[in-house]
Parts: structure tokens; C-alpha cells; sequence
């Protein structure tokens, strides 16, 4: 009886997944501590300003009405209008939205866009619903937020299972309750409705543009180098068509169907035309596949966690033979895994700067669309690699001073620049 006792309390234990908002909490806590913050402020910004609950009411096909939940937290605009996705998944919880809303405040300050940090989400099955009643969701809540969004003041983008379809409807409802058509509302958008050049590869390309500087900083010959991605999915296999430019080879990929390696390399154009044709990296001609975990630990050079949260365990992590990682997936490492990769001198450029080029082309699709007048994508790219450039130069810059991991001197830059923002704009009243 008592083994039965136990063995049902471990399953419980592993089931806990521990509170997304609770760890964002304990990461400022850390990065509060090298800043030196004064409490008041530090309880500022462990605070959102403002979370908004939802209810939506849906028509759905079969004629009933099914009533979702659906959340925006605007959490700190000291430096400039919220910003941050919209995800639509069966998992979301109101301090998913939370954690995430704190981590794209730090995510623009690291990468000194002149924006706040946001999230929204919708508690919904996507992949269970018609298009019809994806749009007539997407629709009601784009109008239940309309009165806190806005130009100047939030500006939503897409995230997991949400499109620049998604994105549409959400400008068409804000634009009719509006009265005039507002580009500037969101980001993300289709070219024909004011998206920006370049988005599509953003993630991918500023990834790159900040491995190349780790490569320089670890004196990494990237002409000899070798990589390996994980989630050959957008920001994964656009990481991997980009980074062979420069010269190392793709020796390893994999996708929610398998993991492959090639002891001669891959082309990652003709890798990208194979899964799309398939479906899968899984089979392609002249790999082998391995399993996941020997992915993560090929003798490679460089490794970009490119799917989930939560794919580097420390296990896993003990193993890890790459000199560079490259976080591409939000959240791939655990904090567990992270100080072992820490003590075996593993680079991880962190999420928050490895994968800021998809909101650094967002701001840039915004000014576009704010000042009518529209950069080709050579000019949005270029603009790109200056901002992520510095990014990952003041990070560097600050954990060299700290004498701390890159995630930690990401978190002193991101929430500094805040902590400095809300200072000196006061208490009011
Ligand atoms: P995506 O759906 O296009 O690609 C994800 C890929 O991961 C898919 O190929 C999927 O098959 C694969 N995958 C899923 N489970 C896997 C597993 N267990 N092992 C290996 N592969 C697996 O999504 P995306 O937009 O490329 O996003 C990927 C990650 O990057 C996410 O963490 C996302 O939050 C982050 N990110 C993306 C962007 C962006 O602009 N796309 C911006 C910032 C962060």
C-alpha cells in the first residue's frame, strides 16, 4: 500500500511543471541582485501593469456556442508601448501569459527597441477547429482587446499556432471598430497589408548574425566549423540555410518525427525541399537517423535548439560536445541544465537575444508602417544585423564585467534598462 503511495506521489511530482512565472521571478531576482536594485523598483518590475481576462463566445460549426478564455498582460511600457504574440494553445494559463509578457520586456530592452513587453493567449485547440471558427474566435477576441490595444500603445504580433492570417483578421476587426485602417496595430502582417521584407527569416537570419559573433568571442574558424539544428521547422531550418553561408556545415537535424546525421554533411536548401516535399527531415538521402538526445550531443561545433522548451536537460547537457549554442526555441535549456553547461564552458547565447530578430523586423515592419514608407529587404536585413550586433555585444560586454553566463548578462542588460526607465519616470501620483 505504502509502495503504491510513493510511486503514485513520484508520478504526481513529475507531472508538476514548474510555474513559468515563478521562474521569470527568480530571474530577475538574480539579475536585480548584480544591478543592485533598489526594492521599490524591483517590485515594480516583478509586477504586470495591467492583465486582462476574457470571455469569448463562439458560434461553432455544428451550431452550438462554445465559451473560450482568452488573456492579454501588458506588463511594463517604461520604455516605450507593449509589445509580444498571441498564442492560441490547450495549455495556456494565465501565468504562461505572465512569463512570457516579462520575458519579451526583456527581450526588447536587450535588444534596445523602443518597446515594453506583452503576451496574449487563448485557451484553444487549434488544430481542432475549422477555419471558420478559428476566424470568428480570432475576431471576437480581437474586438474584447480592442479598448487596450492600439498603434501606441500594444502591439501584438503572432506566436505558437497563430499566422500572419491570424494577423489579418485581428487588423480587419481593430480597423472596423476603428473607423480607419491602422497597419501600425500589429506586426506580422502579410506583405500585402503593410508586413515588412524579411520577417518571414528574421528569427533565423539574427541568430546567425549573433553566432557569428560568438564564433569570433570563442575564436571559432567558422569555415571549419560544423552545426547541427534541433526543429527544423521556420526559425530552425531558416537558422541552417543562413548559417551555411558562412561557411560550416550542416552535419545533423530533426523535426517532431525523428533526427538525422550525415558524416559527409547536408545541403540545408536541399533538406528544406526534401521535408517539404515529405514532411519530415526523416529519410532524407545519405543520413542516418539517430535518436534526439544524440543529436543534441553530436561532436559538432555549434547547436541550435530550434522546437521546444525544455529540450536540454541536464542530462542531456552532460553530454553536449558543441562549443556554441544558439537558442533559437524559447526556453530550450533548463536552469538545471544551464549551470552544467555553464561549468563545461559551453556559449549559450540565450533565447532572449539569440532569437530577438523576429520582434527587432517587427519594430521595423512598425516604423514602416507608422511612416509610409517601405525598405527593401537587403535594407530591413542590414538594419537587423546592426541591432542584434550590439545586442550581443553589450550582453558580452556585461557578463564579461559580471563574470557571469550570457543568460545572466542578457538578464542585467534587459532588466537595467528598464529598471533605469521606470526610475526616473517616478511614482505616480
Ligand atoms: P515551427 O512550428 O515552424 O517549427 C518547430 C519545429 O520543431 C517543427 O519542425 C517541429 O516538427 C519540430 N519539433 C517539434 N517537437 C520536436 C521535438 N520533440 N524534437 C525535434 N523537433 C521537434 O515553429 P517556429 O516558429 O520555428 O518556432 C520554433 C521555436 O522558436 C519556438 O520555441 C518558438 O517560440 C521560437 N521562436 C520562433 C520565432 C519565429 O519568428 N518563428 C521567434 C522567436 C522564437
Amino acid at each position: 500500500m505504502a509502495q503504491k503511495y510513493e510511486v503514485r506521489q513520484m508520478q504526481q511530482t513529475q507531472q508538476v511543471k514548474p510555474n513559468p512565472f515563478e521562474n521569470a521571478l527568480e530571474q530577475l531576482r538574480i539579475a536585480a541582485e548584480y544591478l543592485k536594485l533598489d526594492d521599490g523598483i524591483h517590485q515594480m518590475l516583478a509586477h504586470p501593469k495591467r492583465q486582462l481576462t476574457v470571455s469569448l463566445p463562439v458560434k461553432m460549426d455544428n451550431g452550438q456556442t462554445h465559451v473560450y478564455t482568452g488573456y492579454r498582460v501588458q506588463y511594463n511600457d517604461a520604455r516605450g508601448p507593449f509589445k509580444g504574440g498571441i498564442r492560441y494553445h490547450p495549455g495556456v494559463t494565465l501565468d504562461e501569459v505572465k512569463a512570457l509578457s516579462a520575458w519579451m520586456t526583456w527581450k526588447t530592452s536587450v535588444a534596445n527597441i523602443p518597446y515594453g513587453g506583452a503576451k496574449g493567449g487563448i485557451i484553444c485547440d487549434p488544430k481542432h477547429m475549422s477555419m471558420g471558427e478559428n476566424e470568428r474566435l480570432t475576431r471576437r477576441y480581437a474586438a474584447a482587446i480592442a479598448p487596450i490595444i492600439g498603434p501606441y500603445q500594444d502591439i501584438p504580433a503572432p506566436d505558437v499556432y497563430t499566422n500572419a492570417q491570424t494577423m489579418a483578421w485581428i487588423l480587419d476587426t481593430y480597423n472596423t471598430l476603428e473607423g480607419f485602417m491602422s497597419p501600425a496595430v500589429i506586426t506580422g502582417k502579410p506583405i500585402s497589408l503593410g508586413g515588412s521584407l524579411g520577417r518571414d527569416k528574421a528569427t533565423g537570419r539574427g541568430a546567425v548574425y549573433t553566432t557569428v559573433e560568438a564564433a569570433k568571442a570563442n575564436k571559432i574558424d567558422l569555415k571549419k566549423a560544423t552545426f547541427a539544428v534541433q526543429g527544423f521547422g521556420n526559425a530552425g531550418s531558416n537558422y541552417a540555410e543562413i548559417m551555411q553561408t558562412y561557411g560550416p556545415k550542416l552535419m545533423g537535424a530533426s523535426d517532431s518525427k525523428g533526427s538525422i546525421m550525415s558524416k559527409g554533411g547536408m545541403d540545408a536548401n536541399k533538406l528544406i525541399a526534401f521535408k517539404e516535399k515529405t514532411g519530415s527531415v526523416v529519410g532524407f538521402p545519405g543520413s542516418q537517423a539517430i535518436s534526439d538526445k544524440e543529436l543534441l550531443q553530436m561532436d559538432v561545433d555549434i547547436l541550435c535548439p530550434a522546437a521546444l522548451e525544455n529540450a536540454i536537460l541536464p542530462d542531456t547537457a552532460k553530454g553536449v560536445k558543441a562549443k556554441i549554442i544558439a537558442e533559437c526555441a524559447n526556453g530550450p535549456t533548463t536552469p538545471e541544465a544551464d549551470k552544467v553547461l555553464h561549468a563545461n564552458k559551453v556559449f549559450v547565447i540565450p533565447d532572449i537575444l539569440a532569437n530577438s530578430g523576429g520582434v527587432i523586423v517587427s519594430y521595423l515592419e512598425w516604423v514602416q508602417n507608422l511612416e509610409r514608407n517601405y525598405w527593401t529587404e537587403d535594407e530591413v536585413n542590414s538594419m537587423l544585423e546592426k541591432k542584434i550586433v550590439s545586442a550581443f555585444r553589450d550582453v558580452h560586454a556585461a557578463s564579461l564585467k559580471h563574470d557571469v553566463d550570457m543568460r545572466t548578462g542578457a538578464m542585467i542588460v534587459g532588466v537595467g534598462r528598464v529598471a533605469d526607465a521606470v526610475k526616473i519616470l517616478g511614482v505616480f501620483p
